[in-house]
């Protein structure tokens, strides 16, 4: 009989077991404090619990929590895991160091359904959403999980099409009974999903990144299919009419295509688009994937396109590649591991 995880639920959930089980309801938040605090990985080091409380909890229950199946390091200390989930699919977690800082690079669905044409997470198609056990587990089980200090949903999948699993997920990293993290430790970052994006901005306080990557619909719904129903506008409206507090940060992604987004044209577009909205703009040189026609322009480049942006008051940061050695883009471990068992 497969049994159901306890790591991944929420504290309104693990009342609902103890109700489901007959424990009494205090039980609820020792277990939490035991799952997300004491870090334990068997029901029977919930030692508060009675022995019979345990036994009855692991009939139907277990922790839950799997190791990463592979993993591949860079000469520049980032190191990508491979987790399976699913049953039989393959996700990447990246462990990216930085001087004080430890980010991880969590993914929160098996494949993608957005396509976008740059992105091998994409050319997969869609496999699956992963629940709050398997967004959290890469976190838990990453051996470098102590040494942790800030979280991005940059991995693969589009967060905001698995939003409940992904605000549950979110609720335990930042509530009390949970871990604890201030919100400002995470990142999500979401091709901007209409219908999702108000929510997730209602219902959580942590950072927010679009990918943005051209200023001009039609050229970035070549980019990014699934975006049809997502203007530019629509998404820039949404977040100029939120109230975002102080502490909360608003940024845009832009991968920099050589000779397709990176014109003067687009420069002058950012600026005007992005007029009155305090935010950011990471420019990631495009890393080159199998079979893309893509070109990846030279760091010159870049800089100067950066330079030209925060000329026009856009503030404008170019994010320093990592890992390239180990296929740090997005998708690429996950395919060859998925390709070798076909
Ligand atoms: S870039 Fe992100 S949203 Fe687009 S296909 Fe890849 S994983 Fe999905």
């Amino acid at each position: 009989m497969v049994k159901e995880k306890l790591y991944g639920k929420t504290l309104n959930e693990l009342i609902a077991v103890t109700k489901r089980v007959k424990l009494p309801g205090f039980a609820a938040r020792q277990i939490a404090d035991w799952l997300y605090k004491k870090e334990i990985s068997t029901i029977d080091e919930m030692t508060n619990l009675s022995k019979k409380m345990r036994e009855v909890l692991s009939v139907d229950y277990e922790i839950g929590l799997s190791e990463p199946v592979n993993v591949a390091e860079s000469k520049d200390g980032t190191k990508k895991y491979l987790y399976k989930v699913l049953d039989d699919k393959y996700i990447e977690t990246a462990f990216i160091p930085d001087d004080d800082r430890a980010t991880i690079c969590v993914s929160s669905q098996a494949g993608c359904k957005m396509g976008c044409v740059f992105c091998m997470t994409g050319k997969q198609g869609f496999q699956g959403n992963l629940s709050c056990n398997e967004i959290l587990n890469q976190f838990r089980s990453m051996p470098e999980f102590g040494r942790l200090t800030n979280m991005v949903f940059m991995g693969m999948g589009e967060p905001l099409d698995n939003t409940a699993e992904l605000l549950k997920s979110l609720e335990i990293l930042t509530s009390e009974w949970g871990y604890g993290w201030s919100p400002t430790r995470i990142t999500v970052s979401t091709i901007g999903l209409k219908n999702s994006i108000k929510e997730f901005l209602d219902k959580s306080r942590c950072h927010i990144a679009v990918s943005l990557h051209s200023p001009f619909d039609e050229e970035r719904r070549a980019l990014m299919p699934i975006q049809g129903t997502n203007s530019v506008r629509d998404i820039l409206d949404i977040i100029r009419d939120f109230n975002f507090n102080s502490q909360r940060r608003v940024s845009f992604e832009y991968i920099l295509f050589k000779g397709v987004n990176d014109s003067p044209a687009h420069i002058k577009e950012l600026a005007r688009i992005l007029n009155g909205i305090k935010c950011r703009i990471n420019i990631i040189r495009f890393h080159k994937i199998p079979g893309s026609e893509f070109e990846s322009p030279d760091m010159a480049a870049t800089i100067r396109f950066k330079e030209a942006l925060n000329a026009k008051g856009i503030l404008s940061t170019v994010r320093t590649s990592r890992g390239e050695d180990i296929q740090a883009a997005c998708g690429l471990l996950s395919t060859m591991e998925q390709n070798k068992s076909k």
